[in-house]
């Protein structure tokens, strides 16, 4: 496999190719490029946001098979004007500065990035119907951890259960939390924490169906249908035929006036973490990491491990067995099923 983030690269994208082809008068110059978000891609199809314009796009030629994700900060050329029909092009993907990959599948080992340059990781999970399932959740904060991103629980239907047995379960590995009590069809009221948390950043919204996450959405942008039946129009097919994430701008906070925006992932039914190497995951955790300087190579810090540095740390008293068994027990859920 190559590196970690060496795969798309921007030395790949388009560069003048002065050795193979002198420059001519005709030669694109991007000069005129300009900046744009990726909000959704369609089959080769890509609607961005520019200075509050949807536009749509293809890839230009030179960016050849790059991916281009959700999130992906791009230049384009060609008509911005978002008028129906109007189609740009886009030259040049900037570096990105998070990654959240899924495997396929866990025993397909081809990585797949989702979406780029999100902060946050927001798992959305209700109290009570249906059940909390931490071993989704663990899955989830494996791929936010290994995506560079902050994770962020955020808790529903607090009306029918008591969160504190499910944030015992997440307190070791500070992990923060919100919970929401969406009450009627707009829900504003209780969201004043969560929007607080979004403000100034993108955060990425995934969970389970009945979960409510689409209900929360809806409540974060008032006029999210609006928004996406505008994709739909302008790309003329639903966003449920192979789209599975789209951002959507949130209203500025109200307090601080700082934007924010959020990714939803309806599309997304499994999380493969094939891909999670267990020296990365420990990154997140510098104390842990801290300890396992001296451990064999190769050692995945998990407990059959015979020589690890957390067990001796542990040993020694230096370090907190619920952590090391919270950080052991995020190792041990990249394996196995991975469906939500
Ligand atoms: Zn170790």
């Amino acid at each position: 496999m190559t590196s970690r983030y060496g795969e798309h690269d921007a030395e790949h994208y388009e560069r003048p190719r002065r050795r193979t082809r002198p420059r001519t008068k005709d030669r694109p110059s991007y000069d005129d490029a300009v900046e744009a978000r990726v909000v959704t891609v369609d089959r080769g199809r890509f609607t961005l946001l520019h200075e509050g314009r949807t536009v749509m796009a293809m890839k230009s030629r030179p960016l050849g098979r790059k991916g281009v994700v959700v999130g992906d900060r791009v230049r384009v050329v060609g008509d911005v004007s978002g008028r129906d029909g109007s189609l740009a092009r886009i030259v040049e993907v900037q570096p990105r500065t998070t990654t959240l990959r899924r495997t396929a599948d866990d025993d397909d080992p081809v990585e797949r990035v989702i979406v780029s340059n999100a902060e946050q990781l927001v798992v959305v999970t209700a109290l009570a119907d249906p059940e909390p399932r931490p071993r989704l959740i663990d899955r989830a904060l494996v791929a936010a951890y290994d995506a560079g991103m902050s994770p962020l629980l955020c808790l529903t239907k607090a009306d029918l259960a008591d969160p504190e047995t499910l944030l015992s379960t997440y307190r070791s590995l500070g992990v923060p939390w919100v919970v929401t009590q969406l009450k009627g069809p707009d829900g504003a009221s209780d969201l004043t924490e969560l929007r607080s948390r979004l403000a100034g950043r993108t955060s990425v919204l995934v969970g389970h169906s009945g979960v409510g996450k689409s209900t929360l959405v809806n409540a974060l942008v008032p006029d999210a249908h609006r928004e996406v039946g505008h994709v739909n129009a302008v790309t003329g097919r639903g966003r449920h035929t192979s789209t599975s994430a789209y951002m959507l701008e949130l209203p500025p906070h109200p307090d601080t006036d700082e934007p924010g925006w959020i990714i939803d992932t309806p599309g997304i039914r499994s999380f493969g973490l094939a891909h999670v190497q267990p020296e990365h995951l420990i990154e997140a955790f510098p104390d842990l990491d801290e300890m396992t300087e001296d451990c064999p190579r190769g050692c995945t810090h998990g407990a059959d491990e015979p020589e690890c540095g957390l067990d001796e740390a542990l040993a020694a008293g230096e370090a907190d067995q619920a952590r090391v068994d919270s950080f052991r027990r995020l190792l041990a859920a990249r394996e196995g099923a991975s469906d939500w």
